[in-house]
């Protein structure tokens, strides 16, 4: 498994793969309110690993900022079940909408493994950039 998700897969294959990736993320949508001061599922994330494994998580907003991003989520979970290197990402908001990770969550997934840089994200006109394309001139 771990071979086939690291292997260059062809046309075919990455759009098969975000299509997954995508109606993952569609299938935990699910904005609703929590509490007075918290709503969440607004926006969705499906992260795929170097171990071909697929993590999904939905934002959480809150009161005070408190909050945080479906990227963040699906991370959470993804390290929760003891990996950390992600090869594709997807997320989608409310109507299945693709849309590009915040620059906060890009930076984040990038600490979260030294080659997570590498990893591929959908962005909303179909077309793919790396993490690095997404954040260029990082810090480090
Ligand atoms: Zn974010």
């Amino acid at each position: 498994m771990k071979k086939q998700a690291e292997q260059k897969a062809g046309p075919d294959q990455e759009t098969f793969l975000f299509e997954k990736l995508r109606l993952s993320a569609c299938e935990v949508l699910n904005p609703r309110p929590l509490s007075k001061h918290a709503h969440a599922g607004s926006t969705a994330a499906a992260i795929l690993t170097d171990r071909g494994t697929l993590f999904t998580g939905v934002c959480i907003d809150t009161s005070c900022s408190m909050g945080f991003c479906a990227e963040h989520a699906a991370a959470a979970a993804m390290v929760t079940a003891g990996e950390h290197r992600i090869v594709k990402l997807v997320a989608v908001t409310e109507g299945g909408a693709v849309v590009p990770p915040c620059g906060r969550c890009r930076e984040f997934l990038c600490q979260l493994h030294d080659q997570n840089d590498r990893c591929e994200v959908l962005l909303g006109d179909g077309s793919v950039k790396t993490l690095a394309e997404l954040l260029p001139d990082r810090w480090n």
